[in-house]
């Protein structure tokens, strides 16, 4: 790395004007509610998408205020879970009738844990690959917190052990006992994608099932879960799907173990018939049977607003530009940041990279707060990581650029003024 200079800036500022007159989803950021702010935490919290505050004004005033209890039939209300289940597959290659929309990543993570062991240790014997036994859940070692809670419960639950495996070894690990396999597409604090095709394929030969958590892979790259043969998934929709804070996360069933997913949480939105009230519980077909209970209709039609953003969108695309905005932003931060400030985390093989970019840093806490004063919004993992996630809906080429410049003078200690909201 060497210090900055005003060659390297001007050539690396010309580049990324280029790039972004010749990004080909340069025009989408037009809809979303921005700022001069560079905004790189959109893998903690999306941007508002620009049609959603009139949508949700209209589903206040008009929908609840004016038809009340008729807006359940005639808005559409008591089937928003499985259509805009539906629009999530789309955008992580699921076919209709596979995704249902509602409660939380942590609730969903739940479900498909504990139904995925129930499918597996309800098998035939003689279906598996290895013995009748599989006593044991196998999860990311390193995971958002959320899921390895989570699993410890489930295994708890179900009178499996748990067991932690780093995400690249989960193919080697999963054998004879294991009955289903948790694990991160994408990292959230490294931001390395793991191979979701091999490790899924590696689960089944093994006779076990693989629950994939898509927080921080949907809506950054194409995922393909029927593609890849995927068993069961889960996934937020506050990231790079920008539903807003605490929109309702995602649970995908695939078909073929539809009929024998039983779910922990079986409640009146799920039977079969719930206006009937039956003291019995008889699942419903389908999607549908991974709802538990009333869906957060407010939530739920903001992402669905905010959801056709995406329309006329190839993830390839939205892969290609999240690449390209990465590689630029390590190269502009390769050019600019003082030499041995920062270590990336992130791995540079493109298929080993989500969207994010994670530097490693000496004072990596005060050096984002100061970032964020000057209007260069990331965020902070402790101990010493600096995180920047990379939309490629919102970010150009040129923010990147002067992202990487605003860092690089924060750790030469060059004074800056404040920036951002304008
Ligand atoms: C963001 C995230 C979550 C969040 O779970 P909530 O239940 O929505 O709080 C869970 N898992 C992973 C991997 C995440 O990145």
């Amino acid at each position: 790395m060497s210090e900055p200079n005003a060659s390297a800036t001007a050539s690396l500022a010309e580049e990324a004007a280029k790039l972004d007159a010749a990004d080909e989803l340069r025009a989408k950021r037009a809809d979303f509610v921005l700022d001069d702010t560079i905004y790189l935490d959109g893998n903690s919290l999306g941007a508002l998408p620009a049609a959603v505050p009139a949508r949700l004004a209209d589903v206040v005033a008009r929908e609840w205020g004016q038809l009340r209890i008729r807006s359940w039939e005639e808005s559409g209300w008591w089937t928003a879970p499985e259509r805009i289940g539906d629009r999530v597959g789309r955008i992580v290659g699921a076919a209709p009738g596979q995704v249902v929309v509602g409660d939380s990543t942590s609730v969903n993570v739940f479900k498909a844990l504990v139904g995925g062991v129930r499918i597996v240790q309800g098998r035939p014997a003689g279906r598996d690959a290895g013995d009748a036994v599989r006593d044991e859940i196998l999860v990311d070692e390193s995971t958002f917190p959320t899921d390895g809670y989570i699993a410890e419960s489930a295994a708890r639950l179900t009178g499996c052990t748990l067991r932690p495996v780093p995400a690249p070894e989960m193919a080697a690990a999963v054998g004879p006992r294991t009955a289903v396999a948790l694990v991160n597409h994408v990292d959230y604090r490294t931001g390395r994608l793991h191979d979701l095709p091999g490790t899924t394929a590696a689960g089944h030969a093994a006779g076990a099932l693989v629950v994939w958590d898509l927080c921080h892979s949907a809506g950054a790259l194409p995922v393909g879960l029927d593609a890849h043969g995927v068993d069961l998934a889960v996934g937020c929709t506050y990231k790079y799907l920008n539903g807003g804070p605490g929109s309702p996360a995602y649970l995908y069933v695939a078909h073929e173990h539809q009929p024998r997913f039983d779910s922990p949480l079986p409640g009146w939105n799920s039977h079969a018939d719930p206006f009937g009230m039956a003291p019995a519980y008889t699942p419903a077909d389908g999607a549908v049977r991974g709802r538990v209970g009333t869906p957060d209709i407010l939530s739920m039609l903001a992402l669905e607003a905010a959801l056709d953003v995406w329309d006329g969108v190839s993830t390839a695309a939205v892969r290609a530009k999240s690449l390209a905005l990465t590689d630029f932003f390590l190269r502009c931060v390769e050019a600019y940041v003082p030499a041995g400030r920062v270590e990336s985390v992130t791995p540079a093989a493109h298929e080993r990279r989500g969207s994010q970019i994670a530097l490693r840093c000496a004072d990596a806490g005060e050096v984002m707060a100061e970032l964020i004063r000057r209007g260069v919004v990331g965020d902070f993992r402790r101990p010493d990581v600096l995180r920047f996630g990379f939309t490629p809906l919102y970010t150009g080429f040129a923010d990147t650029e002067r992202a990487a410049r605003v860092l690089a003078a924060v750790l030469a200690g060059e004074p800056g003024a404040p920036g951002g909201v304008a």
